[in-house]
Formats: C-alpha cells, sequence, structure tokens
C-alpha cells in the first residue's frame, strides 16, 4: 500500500456490500467485517470446508479487501476488484501439485519462497492461494511454516482445506481458521429457492428431485448449485433409485433374490465418487428406516414418501439396518482411505451376505 493510502486507511470505510457474494457464513463476515474496519488483516487464513462450501468466495472477499485501494473498499468496480473478481488478477497466485500430482510437495512451496519478495504485478499487495492443503506433503508443509513465520509485508496466504486436521497443528497455529457454515437440508432448499432462478423452478416442477440434490449436497451451496444447474440432477435421481433398490433388494428372500442381490452390489458403482455418495444414502435410508420402526417423530432424511419407507421397513429388522448402516459407513471410510472399489464392493457385498436373515 503506498504512503498517500495508508494515511487515508483511518478515513476508509468498509464497503459489506462485498459480503453478499456468499450466502449465510455471518461468523466468517463479522471477522472480514471487523479485520477491514480495524485495518488488521492477518497474513494468513485457514478456510476449512467441503468442495463446494464457499471457501474459494471466502478467500476472494478477503482478496479483495485488502487490495482495494477506494475509500469505500472493496469497491468491487475499480480495476484491482475486477481482476481478482474474474480470476484474472496476476497477483493472486494459486499453488497447486505439479501436473498430475496428487500431492503438494516441497518443491511448490519452494517455489513461492522464490517469488515472495517479488513485488506485486499491479496490486499494492499478493497473494498465494493453496486451494488443497490437505494434500500437502509434512516437508511442504514444514517448509510453509517458515514462510507464515515471516511474511514480508503485503503478502497473504489463504490455505483451503477440507480438513484442517490434515494440517500440521504448527501451520495451525499460524492462521486464523474459519470453518465454512454448513446448511441444514430445509435451510439450503430455503435459500436456494430464494436466490437461484434453476433451483426455484426445479423446486416447482419436480420437487422430489429438487430436495435430493439438497440432499446430496450435503449442507454446501456450490455441490447444490452444481447438482441443480446441470445434467447432474439426473444423476442424482439415479443414486437414490439406486439406493432404494439395495433396500429393496435386500429385503427379498429365497437363494435367487440373495444372488442378485450380491451381484446389484459389487456392482453399485466404479467410479469412487460417486459410490461414496451412494454409501452415504444407503446409511441414511438405513437410518430412516430405523427410526419409522420406531416410530420416531424425526423425519426422514432420505425417503420422500413415507409409504415406501413404512413398506420396506416392514421387510428388514432393526439388527439388520444397524448391521447395513454400519457397512456402509464402514466401506465409505475404506474408500476414502484409497482403498481399491471393487475390492471394497466385494467386502461389503459378503459382509451384508453374513447378516444372517
Ligand atoms: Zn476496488
Amino acid at each position: 500500500m503506498s504512503e498517500e493510502k495508508r494515511t487515508l486507511a483511518g478515513r476508509r470505510s468498509f464497503n459489506s456490500k462485498v459480503l453478499d457474494l456468499l450466502w449465510g457464513n455471518s461468523l466468517l463476515k463479522r471477522i472480514l467485517a471487523s479485520t477491514a474496519e480495524s485495518g488488521s488483516m492477518c497474513h494468513a487464513y485457514i478456510f476449512e470446508g467441503p468442495h463446494g462450501s464457499g471457501r474459494h468466495t471466502a478467500a476472494l472477499m478477503f482478496s479483495l479487501t485488502a487490495a482495494c485501494g477506494a475509500d469505500t473498499f472493496p469497491c468491487l468496480a475499480c480495476e484491482a476488484c475486477r481482476k481478482l473478481k474474474e480470476g484474472i488478477s496476476p497477483d493472486l497466485i494459486t499453488v497447486s501439485p505439479e501436473g498430475d500430482k496428487k500431492t503438494l510437495g516441497v518443491e511448490a512451496v519452494r517455489s513461492i519462497a522464490e517469488s515472495i519478495y517479488i513485488a506485486p504485478n499491479d496490486l499494492d499487495v499478493k497473494f498465494y492461494l493453496i486451494p488443497d492443503a490437505d494434500n500437502m506433503t509434512i516437508q511442504a508443509q514444514n517448509a510453509l511454516l517458515k514462510l507464515l513465520e515471516e511474511p514480508p509485508r503485503g503478502v497473504y496466504f489463504f490455505i483451503l482445506c477440507e480438513s484442517a486436521a490434515n494440517l500440521l497443528p504448527t501451520v495451525r497455529s499460524r492462521a486464523p481458521l474459519i470453518k465454512m457454515q454448513k446448511f441444514a437440508d430445509a435451510e439450503l432448499a430455503g435459500l436456494l429457492v430464494r436466490h437461484d432462478k434453476n433451483a426455484a423452478k426445479m423446486s416447482e416442477s419436480d420437487h422430489t428431485g429438487f430436495m435430493r440434490c439438497v440432499r446430496l449436497a450435503d449442507g454446501s451451496v456450490g455441490r447444490a448449485l452444481e447438482l441443480i444447474g446441470s445434467k447432474k440432477s439426473a444423476a442424482a435421481t439415479s443414486l437414490f433409485e439406486r439406493t432404494e433398490s439395495f433396500f429393496r433388494l435386500f429385503s427379498s428372500t429365497g437363494a435367487e433374490a440373495r444372488a442378485k442381490f450380491t451381484s446389484f452390489v459389487i456392482s453399485l458403482s466404479e467410479d469412487r465418487e460417486e459410490l461414496g455418495e451412494i454409501l452415504s444414502l444407503i446409511t441414511s435410508a438405513a437410518r430412516d428406516l430405523i427410526a419409522v420402526k420406531g416410530n420416531s417423530p424425526v423425519p426422514p432424511l432420505f425417503f420422500a414418501d413415507s409409504a415406501s419407507a413404512e413398506e420396506l421397513a416392514g421387510k428388514i429388522t432393526t439388527r439388520e439396518l444397524f448391521a447395513v448402516a454400519r457397512y456402509a459407513e464402514e466401506a465409505r471410510a475404506d474408500l476414502m482411505a484409497n482403498a481399491n472399489v471393487y475390492l471394497t464392493l466385494a467386502a461389503l457385498a459378503a459382509r451384508l451376505n453374513s447378516i444372517s436373515r
């Protein structure tokens, strides 16, 4: 920031319009507003949340606030604001793994160290965005720690992760941790209908499909919009249908039905991410059925239509449902730990068949 701007800083005022870029997240917004008003932005922030939870938008809001020189800032209209919003500012540097590598290694952090003292191109400040910090190696995190300890003036880091538990405690201690808000299904549905035309339209024309997208989004706005605005809503429907078929086949008895069930489970999905979603739906649906059997007043998460839930619940015992929920959850955990998709499914099928019926 130039000397002139710095002396003006006291008279500048924060433009709260920037907060409209993100839905919900009132705590994050309070932090940004008070940081801006006091001119005390930290040199690094950790934004924690799943894909689609608004972490990039949060980093954008902080970068606009730090970069804009207007009296009412961020003005959202000057060249600095415009370039940052369009993602074309050369002074916002994204640090990602090289090529098709999955982990972010120490060499990537070394390249930050090499460029960190070079003056910004057209802003007064410079940003480093690390979008998948979960994938940083320990060595890379240790190298990053050195940079976080004494960054040059005007340099800011935005560290995005799914879980801050994947970061070294020393790295975590160097930057405030901001957790992105996870919305409850009803809240998310309301926000979508109010703010997004496609969502409002879908909620009218295909309410079941709309609620399925909401359910699959698991509290994340970006993920819900992705599902609704694309052919993926058809894919969402197919995931729900496969989950229902799973329970229908599981509830049928006889050797032939068993064999059919086994081959169905083994071919649930070849895609890791999609399979993870189906397994999480199976767990939710099993819990719904347990609740139905116990006459719980809790609204079902999976079954939009309570008649089909009651029919299925009548055919499967509570003990069996607990086992299904547990095995599906364990299979999902195995997948997250990078287990082979086919082997995970084969093991799941064997465990499900071991439940005496
Ligand atoms: Zn501006």
